[in-house]
């Protein structure tokens, strides 16, 4: 059903269409991103790009933190949405009309405007971003060697958004002021949404709600999946431990605490419910070695993202930024990732199907696995800048190019390959909220980046650069020594890619 379509450079035309639906989608969000805790923290009068919020930074970087989060906790129910009601296809499109909407709203400036705009934000990405992924898989054909590199083209579509948001978001803010920042996230996102309704008849075989219709025999409805977890005794009994550990959390830890650990117990319900309602020990294994691998995943971002906290102020206040006589501005480190995704992307992703096709080991937890080596490397550059500033006073650039080069490489092994992995391994009827799930699981690791970034103002940076250097690299260590049984649970989803 999937051969007949036409390709463009060896891949199905639709791949294109969500290709750049989603690099405008990323362009309004990263752009918007970047004037968020900027726009919080400006003072409510006497600013040139016209008044901000008057926030302290501290109540800037908390909205901030369950901003970031909430974005993808929201992908949950946006995929729930898709596999129940509308299909993957519809739910993107709704998503991007929202998206649209919010960011207008944000265009405004009344406090209301910036509240209800955040809050349609949230629900848009969370309608589009897992389902615009599921998509993408869902143009190849089972065992399609090209499924991998389909998806690091796809991510380079995320990271071209991304660099150009960031590149222009800035200028368009000094020039204009916060609201005609936020006004071109939105008209960003109305370009994405003409590149999808106009792409529409490349998409006809994706996405469908029908299609998912004919292979689920038994509609099994979300209902009678809690049906099942009131009659397990150990389901409920691990539920109601979870949630006991919320509300105590809330009470001795704080409701922030508290508010993270009850997302953890919905979402760890959730997927007991499913796993007993599998029917073959080939699916509940394929699921359960995607849970597994989402370990990784939160370890991962929770590291890696402190590129915009930890590593960005470093870059800022504790960074020689000279350059032949000229400042190189903080920002412009932001912008490196990207940058490196684009030109990377596709080596990485020729060096692993290279190895594929002389058959060596190339399973997704093994990319994955080396991915979180990789990056966590990248923070001995780190370990050696703060060094470095302890003795100098000041620590070179050329660290931070370095750091964001492996945190770069790392992210072309672990993130598309995630995205991919899913895709493969997901039970039809939840191959949307698997995806929904991988992105909540993202964001608990943007959160927990957030607390360790908070905790190097009393551990000092040099132990928390070092200690997630170990930690990571430990991680990875583990999960490769634990690669054959684990590749084993995945019944050979991934032997046979020609
Ligand atoms: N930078 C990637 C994107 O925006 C990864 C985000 C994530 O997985 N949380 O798609």
């Amino acid at each position: 059903t999937q051969d007949h379509q036409s390709t463009l450079f060896g891949h199905p035309i639709g791949l294109f269409i969500l290709f750049f639906t989603e690099m405008w989608e990323r362009f309004s969000y990263y752009g918007m991103r970047a004037l968020l805790v900027l726009y919080m923290t400006t003072e409510t009068m006497g600013d040139a790009r016209g008044p901000g919020l008057g926030w302290t930074s501290q109540e800037a970087l908390a909205l901030y933190g369950w901003y970031t989060m909430l974005v993808y906790v929201m992908s949950i129910p946006g995929g729930m949405i898709a596999d129940k009601l509308l299909g993957q296809k519809k739910a993107v499109l709704l998503g991007a009309v929202i998206l649209c909407i919010g960011h207008g709203v944000l265009v405004f400036t009344y406090t209301w405007a910036f509240y209800t705009g955040l809050g349609l934000v949230i629900l848009g990405v969370g309608l589009l971003k897992p389902n615009i992924s599921t998509m993408v898989g869902g143009l190849y054909a089972q065992g399609d060697i090209r499924r991998d590199k389909g998806f690091s083209i796809f991510y380079i579509g995320i990271n071209t958004g991304s660099l150009l948001a960031t590149l222009v978001i800035g200028f368009v803010v000094a020039q204009w002021g916060w609201h005609a920042g936020f006004g071109l996230a939105g008209i960003a996102m109305v370009l994405g949404l003409v590149v999808y309704v106009w792409g529409q008849k490349y998409l006809t075989q994706v996405g469908n709600f029908e299609v998912q219709k004919e292979t689920v025999v038994d509609q099994s409805s979300y209902g009678l999946l809690f049906k099942n977890l009131l009659s397990s005794q150990t389901q409920l009994f691990i539920t109601i431990a979870l949630a006991a550990v919320s509300i105590f959390g809330w009470y001795a830890l704080g409701w922030g605490f508290g508010l993270f650990f009850i997302f953890l117990t919905v979402i760890a319900a959730l997927m007991m419910m499913i796993y007993k309602e599998l029917d073959s020990q080939q699916d509940k294994d394929r699921f359960l070695v995607l849970l597994l691998s989402f370990i990784m995943v939160i370890i991962f971002w929770g590291a890696y993202e402190q590129a915009g906290g930890l590593m960005n102020l470093y870059a800022d206040s504790k960074t020689d930024r000279d350059l032949l006589g000229m400042e190189v501005p903080t920002v412009m480190f932001q912008s490196l990732n990207a940058g490196f995704i684009i030109i990377f992307a596709a080596i990485v992703a020729s060096y692993w199907a290279n190895r594929k096709l002389k058959s060596k080991e190339a399973s997704s937890i093994f990319k994955m696995a080396i991915g979180i080596i990789i990056m966590g490397f990248g923070f001995l550059f780190m370990v050696f800048a703060t060094m470095e500033f302890e003795k100098e006073g000041s620590s070179s650039m050329l660290w931070l190019v370095l750091a964001y080069l492996f945190h770069t490489i790392g992210e072309l092994c672990i993130s598309p390959v995630a995205l991919s992995f899913i895709t493969k391994l997901s039970p039809v009827k939840y191959a949307s909220l698997m995806m929904g799930v991988y992105f909540a699981a993202t964001g608990l690791g943007n959160k927990v980046a957030g607390i360790i970034g908070e905790s190097a103002s009393e551990l000092g940076e040099y132990a928390v650069f070092l200690g997630i250097l170990v930690f990571t690299i430990v991680i990875g260590a583990l999960f490769l020594m634990l690669l054959k049984p684990l590749n084993r649970l995945t019944h050979g989803a991934e032997d046979n890619e020609k």
